[in-house]
């Protein structure tokens, strides 16, 4: 793998020459030659402390070195164009002039043995604490005669300290570090070209040759090389994506070694699903399923008819239908005498769910239960015993249901509705709350964010995937349209005929209060709508920041209809469904993720009559039109998802894990997507030859991945 502080040490075999000690990875940096205490600790404030961490200090980016000349050398070079031309001086400063000014500047002036050049910078007060007679430096940029004397305009300077070599790379690539004020990017360099060859001695790949051979991959060691002393362009690429391929295998790995250990040390109840079983099951849906929808349930029947736990991801848009499988799969728990929670990430939800389900089950024997945050003392700990005891079968709640005082007799499934709020460790929790240590519940998480397919295999490898594609007979997708700021006034005139008309709608503001970056927050915004375009409408106002009481309240009353227009923050954005709902206006529309635009627009048309969703914003960049453009013209989730990965890189999605993995350093999923695709085939392979990594031989693989990953996938070391 990438990490040479893991591989074995060089043999003794080597004799080191007898002035210098051997230098192996974990060589600590004091003692190497021109590092001494202090440099040491402003390597260490880099996080570098071995020749190892130097070796993966890899470099931010590279610059081709302009050829470097002497002062005569390049003064007759440029006497010979009238263009300037690019170049390196390297010299001593003989003199300092500060001009002050409009436009302050500083005039220097370099020489090296034959000649001067004069080196002028604008504007740049921070040099004027580094450019002083007698300091030596690299002065770089474009040359031209003025007057007869040779003259660079706001060069680039490095500055060299005494007795630093700094090789000429003339026509080369040289490395990029990232540096500190007090280390520069330059002395970094120099020092890692003074350890690099003894280093890579020591450094031995733990991937198999084999694989390097099949996917056209360097040796590590040559990786390091080619990274940090790279001949061209291509080679440094080469180095990248050897140290990339490393990164990802092992994030494969640890998604595949999930995987095993789930389905080989993990047991959950058995529940097959019988004919009579899902006859009654559908016949409490109030609906028909589609055949989306059925194929989704008979994926999850299946799992929950093995005996290893299910860890199904379901995704499907907004309004997809998927609380309908949620329920299927509830009821076939319920139907074995079994207990099944279903978690939702707010308040609101988890009332929406538990009413659904309760209607659902109005007549049945099925004995339901709410848990909420802010319950009643009495009433919390009936809920508890009956958890506790069997005397419910299904809890609806949000996390509180993770609580440590909520215990369950006998836990078969937890359903986790949109899984972004909940992370691996909501998961790891849940997976004690088993009917006995041995046995853990099967989980589904669902979520209405579609996962790019790149990043699903990236991140939720250890999940089993199911998509709800179709649309619901009779639904059509909202249409949207974006406006600029300077029509809003239009925009809210419209609004108001739709609301005489009996319609009801969604204004969607970022802010909750006042002041944040000058974006509209929800008390002014409804307060200047009440007082101006909507004035006699009935508006309501809600956001993240009131009780669970207050938003309820609110939401009531928006659905019982004696509010018109519901001013709110992204609260609304999961799962709130109310039917008569058609128009959303998002305010700032440039500020929120594509996929949250298209999740917000799936709250109106749900009802009978199409929805309309109305973008109001600026956009000030080419992506950021390029972004509305897009969630005007994609009604499909998948697709927004896609184009969202494609114009903001895969941050976002890694943030919402939430999950703790380790951010990837070298590899980039937006370009190394094939690359991803090779790990994952390696990585499924190694995993299926040697189970959970246990050839003696991939020890210390084993060891990296679980120093890595174990944590924050939950590994266990059992191997
Ligand atoms: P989401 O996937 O966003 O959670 P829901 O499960 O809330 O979507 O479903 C959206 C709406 O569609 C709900 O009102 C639900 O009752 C209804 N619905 C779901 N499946 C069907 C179906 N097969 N036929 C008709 N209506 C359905
Ligand atoms: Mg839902």
């Amino acid at each position: 793998m990438s990490d040479p502080a893991e591989s074995p040490a060089t043999g003794d075999d080597r004799s080191p020459p007898s002035a210098q000690r051997a230098i192996d990875v974990r060589t600590p940096l004091i003692g190497i030659e021109s590092v001494g205490p202090v440099v040491q600790l402003q390597f260490a404030r880099l996080g570098l402390h071995s020749v190892g961490d130097l070796l993966k200090h890899i470099p931010i980016r590279y610059e081709v070195e302009a050829a470097e000349g002497g002062t005569t050398e390049v003064t007759h070079a440029a006497a010979a164009t009238d263009q300037p031309i690019t170049r390196s001086v390297r010299g001593e400063i003989q003199k300092v002039r500060h001009i002050p000014g409009r436009r302050p500047r500083i005039e220097a002036v370099l020489a090296d043995e034959n000649g001067t050049v004069r080196l002028v910078w604008f504007n740049t007060p921070w040099l004027a604490r580094r450019i002083h007679p007698g300091v030596r430096g690299i002065a770089k940029g474009r040359a031209k005669l003025r007057g007869g004397y040779l003259e660079m305009t706001n060069p680039q300077w490095t500055a060299l300290l005494d007795g630093e070599d700094c090789p000429q790379r003339a026509g080369r690539l040289r490395p990029i570090y990232s540096a500190s004020e007090e280390l520069s990017t330059v002395r970094i360099e120099g020092v890692i070209a003074r350890v690099l060859t003894g280093a890579l001695a020591g450094v031995h790949d733990l991937v198999r040759e084999e694989v390097l051979v099949r996917r056209g991959l360097v040796k590590l060691a040559d990786a390091y090389k080619m990274i940090h002393a790279p001949n061209d362009v291509l080679d440094a690429e080469r180095g990248r994506v050897r140290l990339a391929f490393d990164e990802l295998l092992a994030l494969q790995l640890a998604m595949e070694m999930r995987r095993w250990q789930v389905r080989h040390t993990m047991r959950a109840p058995q529940l097959p699903m019988s004919g009579a079983i899902e006859a009654r099951i559908l016949g409490r849906i109030p609906f028909t399923l589609t055949c989306d929808q059925l194929r989704v349930c008979h994926e999850i029947a299946n799992d929950l008819a093995q005996a290893t736990p299910m860890n199904r991801l379901l995704q499907g848009d907004v309004g997809s239908g998927k609380t309908a499988v949620a329920v299927y799969a509830l009821l076939n728990a319920v139907a074995h005498g079994a207990q099944a929670v279903m978690l939702a990430p707010t308040e609101i939800l988890a009332e929406q769910h538990l009413e659904v389900i309760s209607t659902m089950l109005d007549t049945s024997r099925v004995r339901v239960c709410g848990l909420r945050g802010g319950m009643r003392v009495a009433d919390r700990s009936v809920v508890l015993q009956g958890l506790a005891s069997g005397g419910f079968d299904i809890a609806v709640g949000t996390h509180a249901l993770l609580g440590p005082d909520v215990g369950f007799k006998n836990l078969a499934l937890a359903v986790i509705d949109e899984q972004h709020r909940f992370g691996v460790e909501q998961r790891a929790i849940l997976r004690t709350k088993g009917p006995h240590s041995a046995q853990v519940p099967h989980t589904l998480v669902m979520t209405a964010t579609p996962i790019p397919r790149t990043l699903a295999l990236s991140l939720f490898g250890d999940l089993d995937i199911s998509s709800l594609r179709g649309r619901l007979p009779g639904r059509t997708a909202p249409t949207t349209r974006v406006v600029e700021t300077s029509q809003s006034h239009e925009v809210y005139a419209w609004l108001r005929t739709r609301v005489e008309q009996g319609e009801q709608a969604f204004v969607v503001v970022p802010a909750i209060d006042e002041g944040a970056r000058g974006l509209k927050d929800v008390a002014s915004h409804a307060t200047s709508l009440a007082a101006g375009a909507l004035r006699g409408c009935r508006i309501g106002q809600i956001h993240g920041r009131m009780t669970a009481r207050e938003s309820d309240e609110v939401i009531k009353a928006f659905r019982a209809g004696t509010l018109d227009v519901l001013v709110a923050t992204v609260v609304v954005e999961v799962g709130v469904d109310i039917p008569n709902a058609t128009v959303m206006v998002i305010e700032h529309a440039e500020q929120f993720g594509l996929a949250q635009l298209h999740q917000l627009r799936g709250r109106v048309g749900r009802g009978g009559k199409a929805g309309t969703c109305i973008l109001v914003g600026d956009a000030t960049t080419e992506i950021a039109r390029a972004r509305l453009d897009a969630i005007a013209s994609s009604t499909d989730g998948f697709e927004i998802a896609e184009l969202d990965l494609a114009l903001r890189g895969p941050g976002e999605f890694f943030g919402s894990r939430q999950s703790g993995l380790p951010p990837l350093r070298v590899a980039d999923l937006s370009r190394d997507l094939q690359l991803l695709h090779d790990a994952h085939a390696e990585a499924q392979a190694w995993i299926g030859s040697t189970g959970d990594l246990t050839d003696p031989r991939d020890h210390l693989l084993r060891k990296k991945v679980l120093a890595l990953y174990g944590a924050a996938l939950g590994l266990s070391d059992i191997g």
